[in-house]
């Protein structure tokens, strides 16, 4: 088994989100958002070091894990990076001061410490509102006194710039909701130097959205499951959208036999063969990340021919009918998802889930192969 991490994939990604700004800048009098490749866990399970090759075009990273802003360090990267989450004990603010780390401060507690901190060069700064998703950020009420505070931080050579932030909660199925979540950013913000940042891979998909965040101010888009080759809307595929999937998971057959009519399959019996009928044993369980809320029907791909999971997925194996593929044999190919095979968000559908946890879940024994 193994990962195939397409570094052009994600490069042509990159590209299809940054035109998403430029096409739809040519219509208005907006600026071009930047980007901050948003890169969290690991770069989507793709690897933080494959990202920081991959995104070298990107204006910035985006993540939440110090420990994966300081691989990104040392692994060239010298462009800003951005934490998410921002700190939570004055050691973070040391390596963000030290490494040049840009940090979002979503609670009067993270001012208290910087002030405290008092680093001796000024750390740059998003200030997140709570616009509706209601996990981070300061509410509308607190957000302008919030801001004054850090303003005051930034004339004694604290903070460093400060910008404005938000994050939306339903841009993939909600216009209205998303509508609403900018109104009350703009509103809240209005007035207030700096740049700006919301639109995730859904806004940055949806026409329309980034011209409406705050307009006149430059912006910076934080786009994260698309450039990795998936789909943030239920009804619309990554293909449609011109994305290439970034990573494909790839393993074997292992086995091949024949069973009878009335035969079950794997554990608990779920799947019985209606009649005699060829399945396959593939080198792959949910212990390598292949979810085992996946159901009998899920695609799959085996020698090139598409066909389907049977039963319960093992912690090591899963099971495959082979009826649409005769000439399959012990050492075929088998595509779980990726190129060649099903879309990570077709199996993820299948599974009840979203690409996203498919793709961070990938079990770190499953071997990575940068292509
Ligand atoms: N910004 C923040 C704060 C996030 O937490 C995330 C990821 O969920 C993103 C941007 C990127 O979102 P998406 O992967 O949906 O583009």
């Amino acid at each position: 088994i193994s990962a195939i991490i397409s570094l052009p994939s994600l490069r042509h990604n990159l590209a299809v989100c940054t035109a998403q700004f430029n096409i739809a800048n040519s219509s208005g009098p907006h600026a071009a958002p930047k980007v901050w490749a948003v890169i969290k866990a690991d770069a989507y399970g793709h690897g933080i070091e494959n990202a920081v090759q991959a995104f070298e075009l990107a204006d910035g990273l985006a993540m939440l894990d110090l420990a994966e802003a300081l691989r990104c360090r040392e692994a060239g990267w010298t462009k800003p990076i951005l934490l998410l989450e921002g700190f939570f004990e004055p050691s973070d603010l040391k390596l963000i001061e030290h490494y040049s780390l840009t940090a979002t401060v979503h609670n009067s507690e993270q001012i208290d410490m910087l002030e405290a901190a008092a680093p001796a060069s000024p750390v740059n700064i998003f200030v997140k509102l709570n616009t509706g998703m209601n996990r981070l950020g300061f509410e509308p009420r607190d957000y302008r006194g919030a801001y004054a505070r850090l303003e005051r931080l930034q004339q004694r050579g604290i903070v460093g710039s400060l910008g404005k932030m938000t994050h939306f909660a339903r841009a993939d199925d909600s216009a209205e909701v998303t509508r609403e979540q900018v109104r009350l950013f703009n509103e809240t913000t209005l007035g207030l130097p700096g740049e700006v940042s919301a639109c995730n891979s859904a806004g940055t998909f949806t026409p329309g959205c980034w011209q409406s965040v705050a307009p006149g101010s430059a912006q910076w888009g934080r786009p994260g499951i698309c450039l990795y080759g998936a789909s943030p809307f239920a009804g619309r595929t990554a293909q449609s959208m011109g994305l290439l999937p970034a990573m494909t998971l790839r393993s074997q057959l292992i086995c091949v036999r024949t069973i009878p009519a009335g035969a079950g399959v794997g554990y608990g019996h779920i799947f019985t063969a209606e009649r005699a009928m060829r399945i396959g044993v593939v080198a792959c369980g949910y212990a390598d990340g292949y979810p085992r809320h996946a159901s009998t029907g899920t695609p799959v791909v085996v020698d090139g021919v598409r066909t389907r999971l049977l039963g319960r997925v093992s912690m090591d194996m899963l099971i495959v009918d082979l009826d649409a593929v005769p000439q399959a044999h012990v050492g075929s190919e088998v595509v779980l998802w990726g190129e060649g095979g099903p879309s990570a968000d077709e199996v993820a559908a299948a599974a009840g889930t979203i690409a996203y946890e498919l793709l961070c879940a990938v079990a770190p024994r499953v071997p990575k192969t940068v292509i």
